[in-house]
């Protein structure tokens, strides 16, 4: 359990950021210094030992903010991305992405979860920040002028107040707020990670394949490789209970040669995939950012990049708010933070399950389809440069 500096001290605050995941820590950390006052809570007792193996590839823009927030210097490795090949398996298309169509000097990083998670603990531990681990929230309560979280610490249930309390949790708790609703779509598919070694070593392509049963990534990670392979569910567990050569051979006819031999594989996991997102996503004294207002498919790697810009400009908001002396967390702040985030979310979501809904099935036509869309992006440079700066800046890019 955290408690030290971090410890609570008043049962009253500006802000209470609930969930301490990468989204809930950024908002934290960005408010530091800004005179507003405000306590982390985080369900988790140890989150020194968050193990989570999932591969994070982070746009130009994270990349940017997590510099600002003071995270980035702090990563133990990140490796960088500089061009994305895309290739639509058993079909003709295939394009790729590079630095100089996006004007950037790099199009992203590969980092690993628990590497960014430990890297953000680690800057709100040492900085003079409200932070208690151990802290599971059950129940909120909201009124005009303030928000009141209940939750249970060292098994002794406590209460705490702010002027607006922000759901960073996942998704969980929002289902308490009546105004809020949450659309959900299972794909039926899960998402197995296990890092690879290849006979190439990476050279900074991230390679993201199209098949008709769902997309599979091989992202630059160190030397090697880091796999995002979506699968239905029934495989994910057949494929998770291979042994490494049965394994290695069945990744191998899936994505094919062009990497060499498969060598290794590492420890694998599997993540269940689903698209849910929050309408709206505030409501009197409450704000949600991350995966709570939007959890989407990983293909093309856009969650967190969103659920970091969520952070960003809701702190923006908060900060100018109580600069210009005005109180925090009114309908009228409210409203301009979801104004701004609308576009880039809707964009996010639109964009990502699109691409698994038109790639992932097994249509001729319409994989033809989706071969020529490739081919037509490949010889149109403008076109490469607005998908790729979306991809990285979102929405505004
Ligand atoms: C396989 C896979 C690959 C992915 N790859 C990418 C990628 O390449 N790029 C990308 O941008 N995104 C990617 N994502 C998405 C990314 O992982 C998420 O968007 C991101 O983790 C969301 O962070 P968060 O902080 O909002 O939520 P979470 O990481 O879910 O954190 C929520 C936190 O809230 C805490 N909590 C929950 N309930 C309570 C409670 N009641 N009280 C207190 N605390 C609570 C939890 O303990 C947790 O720490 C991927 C996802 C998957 C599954």
């Amino acid at each position: 359990m955290q408690e030290n500096q971090n410890s609570m001290t008043s049962d009253q605050y500006d802000i209470i950021i609930i969930g301490g995941g990468p989204v809930g820590m950024a908002l934290s950390l960005a408010l530091q210094g800004s005179g507003v006052s405000s306590l982390l809570l985080e369900a988790r007792e140890i989150p020194e030992k968050v193990d989570d193996p999932r591969p994070l590839a982070l746009s130009h823009g994270s990349h940017l903010i997590l510099h600002r927030l003071g995270a980035w210097n702090q990563l133990a490795q990140h490796t960088p991305i500089t061009t994305i090949h895309i290739s639509n398996r058993g079909n003709f298309g295939k394009t790729t992405i590079t630095t100089q169509d996006a004007g950037v000097p790099a199009l992203g990083f590969v980092v690993n979860y628990h590497d960014l998670f430990h890297a953000m603990h680690k800057n709100l531990t040492v900085r003079d920040t409200h932070y208690l681990a151990g802290a599971a929230v059950t129940k909120l309560e909201t009124s005009e002028d303030c928000g009141t979280v209940f939750f249970n610490h060292q098994n002794e249930e406590k209460k705490v107040s702010a002027q607006l309390l922000v759901l960073a949790d996942g998704g969980q708790l929002a289902k308490q707020l009546p105004e809020i609703m949450y659309q959900t779509h299972d794909y039926q598919q899960w998402a197995v990670v296990a890092n690879i070694q290849a006979e190439k070593k990476q050279t900074g392509i991230a390679y993201e394949r199209f098949t008709s049963d769902g997309p599979v990534a091989l992202l630059p990670n160190q030397q090697d490789f880091a796999l995002v392979w979506t699968v239905a569910p029934e495989i994910a567990e057949e494929i998770i209970q291979l042994n490494d050569e049965n394994f290695l051979s069945r990744l191998q006819h899936h994505f094919g040669d062009r990497l060499g031999k498969f060598r290794s594989a590492g420890k694998r996991s599997a993540f269940p995939l689903t698209l849910k997102f929050a309408k709206p996503i505030t409501t009197h004294r409450v704000a949600l950012i991350g995966n709570a207002a939007q959890t989407l498919h990983p293909v093309a790697g856009q969650g967190f990049n969103l659920g970091l810009r969520d952070a960003y400009e809701l702190s923006n908001e908060i900060i100018h708010s109580y600069a210009a002396g005005s109180e925090i967390g009114t309908s009228t702040m409210l409203s301009r933070y979801q104004q701004k985030r609308q576009m880039d979310s809707n964009a996010g979501r639109f964009f990502t399950d699109s691409l698994v809904k038109l790639f992932s099935n097994k249509n001729t036509l319409l994989q033809q389809a989706c071969g020529f869309g490739l081919s037509t992006l490949d010889c149109l440079p403008p076109l490469k440069r607005f998908v790729s700066r979306r991809m990285i800046f979102g929405a505004r890019g």
